[in-house]
């Protein structure tokens, strides 16, 4: 049955559907970590639909109220509703703590693209600026200044003129730098401080400086200590806004609300998307402290400014967050994923680095010279497939192994998972 539905998905389909095609794989249902496809095969699910899912596949708390909303009405644009100012408060109450209490938040559309464009003409609206800078390995988006701020050329080179005023700074990356983590934080900044600060530095009217505080399709790329607030103090420095875009590390992904708290570093525009939506709901947001909400009526508009359903539904999902204490669950499963894969990385030199915070998790996979190796990552994503584990890749070259299962993934689950993973690194590799 799934080869059928994937026939029959290529005939009709656009040709940019993207999913690995050797393991025929359609879904028919999902319940918490686990989905089930057309022929009735069990997997665990350890990407969450990109990170989409953090309470589950269909979580039965948050479908109640997106039953009892939809009975209501749907759609309103702006006007306000319980809805609308119940999420509002409620991003307010798990914002940073240099946000909270004094922030703004504006949906600006469904998708994380759509919080990033928001951003940018934020901080150009506010700053009169035009320059933007981001990171080497960043990932924003596909709409044009969201790809403008990426930096993979596939990404844009067929669309360009894009943003014109866009420079990408060094990401720290101390095991592709080969430097030591201080070393690699102290290049990134001071290439950032050049940018900004000497005339010969390339931006002549910046507007901010857009970044992830953890790298996601970058390949986990988890930078050390001090990268974040060295960026708040040139950001500060220079008088631009300092946007975090959280779209993927967000919402209790890395144990923490916010990647940006495990540094204590307060952003002051910050993005958030996927996991908001509750269930999977497309909605974004872009959160902002009040000093930059100087926008009149109807400056930022669309049509899709907040849907309802999965305003009730994000509402809710953070509701069963803190009610089950999810993020101490991330923070420990995380150190139990991160452990299994060190494990198996001390005799196995191809498993060269794992990184990430609580369940924003990545392995990096290198050939026997030690370059990247996307078909080890390849070889063990069919090998999970084949064995009933979604997982995911990311990385510059594919060779990243990346895992953001829900966070309700019990123990049980997560041991059955890292054993076939486990298995797949084993078989990739020798
Ligand atoms: N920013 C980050 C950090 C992302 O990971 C993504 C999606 N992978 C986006 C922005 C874009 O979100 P969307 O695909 O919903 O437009």
């Amino acid at each position: 049955k799934s080869r059928e539905l994937i026939r029959r998905q290529k005939d009709i389909d656009s040709s940019a559907v993207a999913y690995p095609e050797d393991i025929p794989i359609a879904f028919e249902s999902g319940k918490g970590a686990t989905v089930r496809d057309a022929d009735g095969n069990t997997f665990i699910d350890m990407f969450a639909g990109i990170g989409v899912l953090n309470v589950g596949h269909s979580n039965p708390y948050v479908l109640d109220a997106v039953h009892e909303q939809a009975d209501k009405f749907v759609h309103t644009v702006d006007f306000p509703t319980e809805a609308r100012l119940e999420l509002i408060e409620k991003l307010d109450e798990i914002a940073p703590e240099g946000l909270q209490g004094n922030m703004r938040t504006v949906f600006g559309g469904p998708t994380g693209s759509d919080a990033v464009e928001a951003a940018i003409k934020l901080s150009k609206y506010n700053t009169g600026g035009t320059g933007l800078v981001a990171f080497r390995g960043g990932y924003h988006g596909a709409t044009s200044g969201a790809m403008s701020v990426t930096s993979n050329k596939k990404f844009k080179e067929a669309y360009t003129p894009l943003l014109p005023d866009v420079v990408h700074a060094p990401y720290p990356y101390p095991f592709r730098d080969d430097k030591s983590p201080q070393a690699s934080v102290d290049h990134a900044l001071e290439e950032v401080q050049q940018i900004l600060e000497d005339p010969y530095g390339g931006l002549a009217n910046p507007a901010g400086i857009i970044v992830e505080p953890i790298q996601g399709e970058g390949g986990i790329v988890t930078p050390p200590e001090g990268f974040l607030q060295g960026l708040r103090d040139i950001a500060t420095d220079n008088d631009v806004p300092l946007v975090f875009d959280e779209i993927q590390s967000g919402l209790g992904r890395t144990g923490q609300w916010w990647a940006n708290e495990w540094e204590g570093v307060t952003p002051d525009i910050m993005t958030t998307a996927k996991a908001l939506g509750g269930v999977g709901f497309p909605l974004s947001a872009t959160m902002y402290h009040e000093d930059l909400d100087t926008w009149g009526s109807g400056d930022h508009a669309g049509t899709y400014r907040g849907h309802v359903v999965g305003m009730r539904a994000g509402t809710r999902a953070i509701e069963y967050i803190q009610e089950h204490d999810l993020l101490s669950h991330a923070r420990e499963l995380g150190e139990y994923l991160r452990a299994r894969l060190e494990e198996a990385g001390e005799s196995n030199p191809q498993l060269a680095e794992v990184r990430g915070k609580g369940l924003f998790v990545g392995a990096e996979f290198v050939d026997a010279d030690g370059h990247p190796d996307g078909d080890v990552a390849d070889a063990i994503q069919d090998y999970c497939f084949e064995h009933g584990v979604l997982v995911w890749k990311a990385g510059r070259h594919g060779n990243v192994l990346r895992l953001l299962p829900p966070l309700v993934l019990t123990r049980d689950l997560a041991e059955t998972a890292m054993d076939v993973i486990v298995d797949a690194v084993e078989h990739a590799t020798t």
